[in-house]
This record gives structure tokens, sequence and C-alpha cells, in this order.
């Protein structure tokens, strides 16, 4: 395997007006890495997200996968060359089958359409269920969506979201909404895809929890601005993150501790 990083960001920026919502920001994402990017609401992390994904064009800067360039691309180009995100599983394809779901996700790879898919219910079967399996949904398969527990619907858009056998995952606050046990078994079953599959992936989040038993590396955004970089528990003790993202005086501990002592304890 290359040492160079599958993902580059340099000198990127976007404004809103007169808003710098990112201002500038590097940072190197490597095969098998899974890194957490956190901050502040209005930081500039969906804003981040979505360049990498080309749903929003960068004023500045470069975004690279294994060296080539992804600025200026559109987001279907970008998802082919294997950069994928999870989404919320839409209204209108809620009372669609689990298996329906991901096939139309892996038809949509292949660049058919729905209509067609429509009148082919078989097309990739197979191929959604083994990807089903992948994430420990497989016995669900022919049940809607709309009657399964909410953190299976989440293992459910993580299939959908590996339909193009990405090699870098976004998931943008992917375990909003749900309770810790929940929380923990969707960033474990994503940490094992991340082992299995050799795939990066790129998150936020804003248990932080979540991020200091999961994440192997993390960045933080202030204002748009990349404050620290570095191991988990390096961030945890950096100053300048505990300021900027608390004010002064209080620490991810104690945050911790007010939010959800049972939470906090597997962390301490
Ligand atoms: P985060 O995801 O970290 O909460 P965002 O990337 O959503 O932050 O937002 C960063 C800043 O950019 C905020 O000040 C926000 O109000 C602004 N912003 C984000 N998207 C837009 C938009 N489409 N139009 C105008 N301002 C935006
Ligand atoms: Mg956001």
């Amino acid at each position: 395997m290359s040492a160079s990083p599958l993902l580059k960001v340099a000198g990127l920026g976007k404004s809103f007006g007169g808003v710098k919502a990112v201002d500038g920001i590097h940072f190197e994402l490597k095969a098998g890495e899974l890194l957490a990017l956190i901050g502040p609401n209005g930081a500039g992390k969906s804003t981040t997200f979505n360049m990498v994904n080309g749903q929003l064009k960068a004023d500045a800067g470069s975004i690279q996968l294994n060296g080539q360039e992804l600025v200026g691309r559109k987001p279907r180009d970008i998802w082919r060359r294997g950069v994928s995100r999870t989404f919320q599983i839409a209204e209108t394809f809620a009372s669609l089958t689990v298996a329906e779901n991901v096939q139309m996700a892996l038809l949509s790879q292949d660049g058919l359409l729905f209509s067609i898919w429509r009148r082919a219910a078989d097309h990739k079967r197979d191929e959604a269920l083994s990807l089903l399996a992948q994430v420990g949904m497989r016995a669900q398969a022919d049940r809607p969506c709309n009657v399964l527990a909410y953190g299976d619907v989440k293992r459910v858009e993580l299939a959908i979201a590996m339909a193009n056998s990405p090699k870098l995952l976004l998931m943008d606050e992917p375990t909003a909404g749900m309770a810790p046990k929940e929380r923990n078994d969707l960033m474990a079953l994503t940490k094992q895809l991340v082992i299995e599959r050799g795939m990066a992936v790129l998150f936020t989040e804003h248990s932080m929890d979540v991020v200091f038993a999961y994440a192997d590396r993390m960045i933080v955004l202030a204002r748009g601005r990349l404050i620290a970089e570095g191991k988990p528990l390096e961030i945890r003790d950096h100053p300048k993150v505990q300021e900027v993202y608390f004010g002064s005086g209080k620490t991810f501990e104690k945050e911790m501790d007010k939010k959800s002592p049972e939470t906090a304890k597997e962390v301490a």
C-alpha cells in the first residue's frame, strides 16, 4: 500500500456572502483511517463535507483523491470515483423493503434509472443481500424500512452508502438522535468496515464519547479555521481546543459528565 494520502485537502475555502464558512484548511486522510471532524455549531464542518462530495464548489484550494483533483467535479462524478456519503432514507422510499433500498443504490451505481428498476425487482438482489449481511441486516432484508428500529435504519443507510465500494465514506453526524448504545453499535460497525475494506472515513460527531472511543485521529474547526489536529487524547488535553469549544475553564470531561454519566465512564 502506498504511503501517500488517499485524500489531500489544501487551502480549502468557501464563503457565503461575507462569512468565511471554511477558511483555508489543510488536512490529509489515509486509507483505513477514521478521522473525526469536530467543532462548535457553525464551525464549517458540513460545508467542508459538501465541498468534498461536490455538492458545494470550493472558492479556493484543492481536494485531491489519490492525486486527482475533485474541485470542479460534479457530485455524481465524485461518487463514481469512490467518495460516498451516508444520507437518510427518503420518506418516499421508506415503504420499500430493506433489500430494495440497497438494490436501488446498486443500480444507481450502474447508471440505471429507478423506472427501469421498477420492472426488474430482482436486479442486484444478491449483491444487496451481501451488503446487508455486512451490516448485520440480512435477516431483515424483506421488511419495509418504515417498520425498522432507528438503529437498524442507520445500518441500512450504511449499506446503501457502500454501494459504490467507496474508498472514502463521509458521515455528517451519523449518530444524531441515537441512544448511547445505538451510537456505539453503529460506530463499532463502521470501524469494522474500515478495517475489513481498508476504507477511509471522515465523520462529524457531537458526542465526544463516540469521538474519543472510535476516531483514529481528529481535526478541530472553529469559525472556519483548523485549530488543532491529533490523536483523541492529544486533542482532549489541548487548551486551545477546550477554550474554543467550551469557553475557558471547561473541558471535554466536565461536559461529558454533565450530559451522560454512564457514557462518560466508558471513556474515562
Ligand atoms: P457546521 O456544520 O460546523 O455546524 P456549517 O458548515 O453548516 O457548520 O456552517 C458554517 C457557516 O457557514 C455558518 O456560519 C453557517 O451559517 C454558514 N452557512 C452554511 N451554509 C450556508 C449557506 N448555504 N448559505 C449561507 N450561509 C451558510
Ligand atoms: Mg453541520
